[in-house]
């Protein structure tokens, strides 16, 4: 079996994804999923992700715990993880997604990390602002623009590939 990461590189290049920022909603919504934001959903509840075969329903909610564009996007790209890391073909399926700390919470995360900040290209960000001496904060600041996701998100990236600013 394929790690999250593995698995995400795999989405990557069979959709042909090597520029940044990764249109995650064209991504889902090639897979058949409808990607709709959801108040109803509750506080602590970032995203929702329900399959009903009999239903032809395939769709992604972002809850009220994602309160901004790239917390949506990191949303998108975790509940795809649970569609290709823990769905299994043709059942009926619900997936709520929150901070707890459960194993395919974690291998979600790991998807949408590897999905929204390839290696190579995070790498390469990364290289191209050290060679022009930004400073750290607005270096973190220039590479969240550029994979549209917050700043925690690319701190636990950075955390992932060992990637130490000076
Ligand atoms: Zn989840």
């Amino acid at each position: 079996m394929l790690t999250p990461k593995e698995k995400a590189e795999e989405v990557l290049r069979e959709n042909n994804l090597s520029k940044v920022p990764i249109d995650v909603v064209s991504l889902a919504q090639r897979y058949g999923f409808s990607v709709e934001l959801n108040n109803q959903l509750l506080s602590n509840v970032k995203g929702r992700m329900e399959i009903d075969p009999a239903k032809q329903r395939k769709s992604i909610e972002i809850g009220p715990a994602a309160k901004n564009y790239e917390k949506s996007r990191e949303v998108i790209a975790h509940e795809l993880g649970h569609y290709f890391i823990h769905y299994r073909d043709s059942q009926k399926a619900e997936f709520r997604s929150d901070d707890t700390n459960d194993v395919q919470e974690r291998e979600s995360d790991e998807f949408a990390r590897t999905l929204l900040m390839p290696e190579v290209n995070t790498k390469k960000a990364f290289q191209f602002y050290e060679k022009n001496q930004e400073r750290r904060a607005e270096m973190i600041g220039a590479i969240c623009g550029l994979f549209a996701v917050s700043e925690d998100f690319v701190k636990k990236r950075m955390e992932e590939l060992k990637i130490a600013l000076v």
